[in-house]
């Protein structure tokens, strides 16, 4: 045990409101925070690194570990070919056994049920898109969708935003520095302070 207390950040949104941006930029001004790794079996991209970015594993093996109650919590994501995610229980216990500050990214459903989990350890945050046009645009310019999934995505928005009153914090993520700031202040009132005064 370490007299500082582990604590998780859970960070979801929208798909194209810019969380991974906006998560990066916190996590180089905050080189204390770890990112979180979950399994999954999507496909491994040519720049992701096994371990960093994810442990990638087999349907099969997912299975096994959903079996072994291993998950703490998991989806499946549909706007990722039914792909399977999800959060090692032993590897976040052992983060906040060692006093670690976890960001760990994930789809909305996850990030209510891993804050319910976790109610007493964790902050949860919701970074949203300025707006459904905003949102709209980004994911024109990112190209990576076809106008039929971008039409998904902007459908599902208001269910999305209904979803995201659950968590404690919303960041609208307007500016890039805006957001930073104010996930920054988030942290030093959330956390630091409280770090700071045991
Ligand atoms: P990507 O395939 O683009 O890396 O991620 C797709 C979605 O899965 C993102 O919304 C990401 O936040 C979410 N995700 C990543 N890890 C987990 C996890 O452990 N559990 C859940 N529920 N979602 C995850």
């Amino acid at each position: 045990m370490t007299s500082q207390q582990g604590r998780l950040i859970i960070v979801a949104g929208p798909s194209g409101a810019g969380k991974g941006t906006v998560e990066n930029a916190v996590m180089e001004k905050n080189p204390e925070i770890q990112f979180s790794v979950s399994v999954t079996t999507r496909p491994q991209r040519d720049y992701e690194v096994e371990g960093e970015h994810y442990f990638f594993i087999s349907k099969a093996d997912f299975l096994q570990r959903i079996e072994r109650n291993e998950l703490v919590e998991w989806q499946e994501v549909y706007s990722k070919n039914g792909h399977y995610y999800g959060t090692l229980r032993s590897y976040v216990d052992a983060a906040l056994e060692q006093g670690k500050l976890l960001l760990i990214d994930i789809d909305i459903k996850g990030g209510i049920n891993l804050k319910k989990a976790y109610p007493d350890n964790s902050i949860s945050i919701f970074i949203e898109p300025p707006s459904v046009e905003a949102l709209e645009q980004r994911l024109i310019n990112r190209k990576t969708d076809s106008p039929e999934q971008i039409r998904i995505r902007l459908d599902r928005m208001p269910e999305e935003m209904e979803l995201g009153k659950q968590f404690d914090y919303t960041i609208v993520n307007s500016e890039l520095s805006e957001a930073v700031n104010a996930f920054t202040e988030i942290l030093e009132n959330q956390i630091y302070q409280q770090q700071r005064s045991i």
